[in-house]
């Protein structure tokens, strides 16, 4: 097979979680452009232009909405894709949220969404897509980490501390899967202009702060991650396991 070929997710089914937006909604379009059928996922706003947007590449789509804060989001989420497009082949944990208090009074509701959403949830999905695809000893899963996976971060406990257990848990899942065909990986965005970077775009200060240190010198587009995840959602990555990329303009060589 050519190396370009290899690249192609033609009869893959690929579940996007967070699609309705931002980076979940580009990859969604990426991994279907590259052939796959899409499974997209929203919660408040649903993933319907998304998958409108896939149908109307010729490809294969669905919305699916579930609430990840709940207990049971994960499981019914998958169940519906499931059943409605098959197990998937691809899953990709893109949805995340970001509560920011100091540390000394963040409040602990917000502390147990934050995890339940961008841990606990995304660890119930890989374990019930994982199940499926041990099985069938094929299966790709990219989870989305955060430099807030090497970096502490200011004001965001929660999330520092759910999108560093992202990169551990994709190395964990990694040992114990790799030698059944099945990749784990991640990828780590940096500054990306979405809603869940909003505020810092607004702030003057941290906006400035922020561009000075990124060497490409510009605030990430959400297109900037499409080939990162079709290459690791791809046969060309099939020996690649636990990797956490990064794909944040420079800043971690800073
Ligand atoms: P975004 O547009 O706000 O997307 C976040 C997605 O997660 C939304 O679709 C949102 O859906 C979903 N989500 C939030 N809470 C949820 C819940 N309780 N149940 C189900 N889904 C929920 O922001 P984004 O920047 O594209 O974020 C995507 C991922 O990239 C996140 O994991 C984020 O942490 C990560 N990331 C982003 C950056 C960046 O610079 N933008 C940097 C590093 C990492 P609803 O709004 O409908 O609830």
């Amino acid at each position: 097979m050519g190396i370009l070929e290899q690249f192609r997710l033609d009869g893959k089914v690929a579940l996007v979680t967070g699609s309705a937006s931002g980076l979940g909604a580009a990859i969604a379009l990426a991994l279907a452009d590259a052939g796959a059928s899409v499974a997209c996922h929203g919660n408040r706003r649903p993933a319907d232009e998304t998958s409108d947007k896939i149908r109307s590449m010729g490809r294969t789509s669905q919305s699916f909405a579930a609430d990840l804060a709940a207990l049971d989001g994960a499981q019914a989420l998958y169940q519906s894709v499931s059943s409605a497009m098959g197990a998937p082949d691809i899953l990709v944990n893109n949805a995340g949220t970001i509560y920011r208090q100091a540390a000394e009074d963040y409040d602990l509701q917000e502390w147990m969404k934050v995890l339940q959403v961008n841990l606990n949830s995304v660890f119930r999905l890989c374990q019930l897509a994982g199940h499926k695809m041990l099985e069938r000893r094929h299966g790709k899963i990219i989870n989305i980490a955060s430099l807030l996976s090497f970096q502490g971060g200011i004001r965001v406990p929660a999330y520092a501390a759910s999108k560093g257990g992202i990169a551990q848990l994709t190395k964990a899942l990694a040992n114990e899967w790799a030698g059944h065909n099945v990749q784990v990986n991640a990828i780590a965005p940096g500054y990306f202009r979405t809603t869940n970077t909003s505020a810092l775009q607004k702030d003057e200060v941290r906006n400035r702060q922020i561009l000075e240190r990124i060497p490409a010198g510009r605030w990430g587009e959400p297109e900037d991650i499409a080939g990162a995840a079709v290459f690791l959602a791809s046969q060309a990555s099939d020996y690649i396991n636990g990797e956490v990329l990064v794909v944040d303009g420079g800043w971690m060589a800073r």
